[in-house]
């Protein structure tokens, strides 16, 4: 039997594995509960499966997906885990409590194609895309630490979208009763703004969505993030004016406010008009200050004003002051750095 990693597979690729090795439907169901629920970490400990089945699972089907490096902990409590990949690549995830809160950022890609030039990963350039193991497995080896993990966001390294098989299958996986059994509502991805597969999205899943739109005009949008030059502001605000969403919710669009580039009156008010009609709320996120990204932070005036104008409008916009900073798991500034082979 040829190995596989355990947790590519959603219940009903299970269902068709576990026949393919002998065994009976049901047994994909008990896999599900030791992996998700109880979080197994070796065969061993599934003392329900007979001891012919357990053989089986030692030597053809892989829990693990990634080896845990490194964990840092930020002054404000934020963890930043560093993963190795089975081929070498590394990636990161990020855990932010906010209690009750307690979301973890997860990664899509090893490294990001778009590169976005605020970005610390954009300039890494692309490794590889995450594989539905490798992303699920994020969450497991994070609740090891905290079992009580609430809101699960792609926000991490990568384009969720342009991963979309590996993403729409691991998030069956987290939405399975029998599996992760997280709400919809607690699951948000993140894009920068492939419309095909937004438009997709839509269709597909009910977890929440966010537009990493950073600029509210053409010019300044495209030299800020390239894949602005292929789908421009009018093609993205229409996928989201068009956008299923269900009641009570809203997209929230994030923007990073950079010191003398988006953050003027003008650029609030161009904001304004961009979103009028859609339901959104606005994440204003200041920059975080990296030695290898040449943008600034703005003054706290500047940021005030700047939600200021948009409150005005009755936009629901908040500031989010980011996150894990001083061990660089900000927005933004996920490298994995120590080990890109
Ligand atoms: S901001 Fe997101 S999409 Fe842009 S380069 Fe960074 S990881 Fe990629």
């Amino acid at each position: 039997m040829q190995s596989v990693f355990i947790k590519n597979f959603t219940l009903p690729e299970m269902e068709s594995w576990v026949e393919s090795i002998g065994e009976r439907r049901f047994r994909a169901r008990q896999l599900f509960r030791h992996i998700y629920a109880r979080r197994v970490r070796s065969w061993e400990e599934c003392s329900d499966l007979s001891k012919m089945f357990r053989v089986q699972l030692e030597f053809g089907a892989r829990i693990n997906a990634l080896k845990l490096l490194e964990t840092r902990e930020a002054a404000d409590g934020t963890r930043k885990y560093l993963f190795e990949l089975h081929d070498g690549h590394c990636i990161e995830s990020v855990l932010i409590p906010d209690p009750p809160r307690q979301t973890l950022c997860l990664s899509s890609q090893a490294g990001c194609a778009l590169g976005c030039n605020f970005c610390v990963t954009g300039a890494l350039g692309f490794k590889r895309n995450l594989n539905v193991a490798e992303i699920v497995d994020q969450i497991c080896q994070v609740q090891r630490d905290q079992p009580r993990l609430t809101n699960l966001v792609f926000m991490g390294m990568g384009e969720p979208l342009a991963n979309y098989e590996a993403v729409s299958r691991a998030i069956q996986i987290m939405l399975d009763p029998n599996g992760m059994a997280f709400s919809h509502r607690r699951i948000t991805i993140s894009t920068a703004g492939l419309v095909p597969q937004l438009r997709r999205l839509g269709e597909d899943s009910p977890v929440n969505l966010a537009i990493s739109l950073h600029a509210a005009d053409d010019a300044l949008r495209g030299q800020l993030m390239p894949i602005n030059r292929t789908y421009p502001l009018t093609e993205l605000m229409a996928a989201c004016r068009e956008y299923p969403l269900p009641p009570r919710k809203r997209i929230t669009f994030e923007y990073i406010l950079l010191d003398g580039v988006n953050d003027d009156p003008a650029h609030a008010r161009k904001l304004i008009k961009l979103l009028y009609g859609v339901r959104a709320k606005v994440n204003l996120i200041p920059f975080n200050p990296h030695p290898d990204i040449p943008y600034r932070k703005p003054s706290e005036e500047r940021i005030l004003k700047f939600q200021e104008i948009l409150q005005g409008a009755q936009l629901n916009a908040l500031i989010r002051q980011s996150r894990g900073s001083d061990i660089s798991a900000a927005c933004g500034q996920l490298a994995a750095r120590y080990c890109q082979p």
